[in-house]
């Protein structure tokens, strides 16, 4: 865990409660000091079309640009968010930043494809999230929004089913995210009829060496398009991992082989290249 801080150092080992104690109200007052300063921002993973590379997607992935610690990954801070009641503010965060940078760049002419955020147990939950939706005059076909299996299925309700109609109504794509991991539930796909599935990476990964893993993708694929949901491959990762998901059908490609999150100016110039290539990934 340490290790994982890199040069951060935002999180240390502790020795005894009292430090622990101390400890966690240091990283409570970072993270709010953070907060408040704007350092909360997000990064954008592109998405492509498993057959023609062209874009179809961009992932808004939360950070902590901290002036002091530096780049903070969320799964380092997300935790103490939850713990200080934050997370619903800080997806709502992500979601106006994406919004925002998604009018700069359609104002600077370039194409952009619909954005993905990711939402979380707390906000699906929420009973003010549909006014609060309403509040930001979304553009329809342009969102979509990611949910854990396990946002829902401990603790499906009726709050959660109004915003998800609310969400659908407002032209907003809903994804299962990390499919296959933790809570995977078949019957989700039926109950909250995704537009897409993320197959999780850790599914994912193994493809290239294993004829089993490989099978196992494939049966999930075959589910999906029974059920008329596309699917969607995170964590890929090399180049041989293209030919094979294509094959089983798999819609769209995530993953560090093809893109990496970038920050904003970063994806700029990304959006730019790809414009000059018709739409499409320009391979190295
Ligand atoms: P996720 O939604 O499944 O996002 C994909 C994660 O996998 C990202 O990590 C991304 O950088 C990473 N990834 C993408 N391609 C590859 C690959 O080829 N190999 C490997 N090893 N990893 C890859 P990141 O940005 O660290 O985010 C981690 C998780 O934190 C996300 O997983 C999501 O569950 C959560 N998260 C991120 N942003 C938000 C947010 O705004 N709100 C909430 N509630 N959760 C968020
Ligand atoms: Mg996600
Ligand atoms: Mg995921
Ligand atoms: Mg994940």
């Amino acid at each position: 865990e340490a290790k994982k801080a890199g040069r951060g150092r935002y999180r240390f080992y502790s020795t005894t409660m009292k430090e622990e104690a101390r400890r966690r109200k240091n990283s409570f007052d970072a993270l709010l000091a953070g907060f408040d300063q704007g350092e909360i921002t997000c990064h954008y993973q592109p998405q492509f079309d498993a057959k023609t590379l062209e874009l179809t997607g961009l992932e808004a992935l939360v950070r902590w640009e901290s002036a002091r610690f530096g780049l903070i990954m969320p799964e380092e801070f997300l935790q103490t968010a939850e713990d200080m009641g934050l997370l619903a503010q800080f997806d709502e965060l992500v979601l106006r930043r994406a919004l925002y940078d998604m009018e700069r760049w359609q104002g600077a002419g370039l194409f952009v494809p619909p954005i993905s955020v990711n939402v979380s147990a707390h906000r699906l939950n929420d009973p003010s999230l549909a006014d609060r939706l309403r509040e930001l005059d979304l553009p329809r076909g342009m969102l979509s929004f990611e949910l854990l299996e396990s946002a829902f299925l401990d603790a499906r309700n009726d709050v959660i089913d109004k915003n998800l109609n609310v969400i659908g109504e407002m032209g907003i794509d809903i994804e299962i995210d990390d499919f296959g991991s933790g809570h995977a539930s078949i019957a989700s796909l039926l109950q909250i009829a995704p537009k897409r599935l993320k197959i999780d990476r850790t599914l994912i990964q193994p493809i290239v060496h294993s004829q089993r893993q490989r099978d196992l993708v494939r049966t999930i694929i075959g589910i999906g398009r029974m059920l008329d949901i596309r699917v969607v491959a995170e964590g890929v990762e090399t180049a041989a991992h293209v030919p094979i998901l294509n094959e089983m059908g798999c819609c769209y490609l995530q993953g560090f082989g093809l893109a990496r999150p970038m920050d904003y100016a970063c994806l700029t110039g990304f959006l730019a290249d790809v414009m000059e290539n018709e739409g499409r990934l320009l391979l190295a």
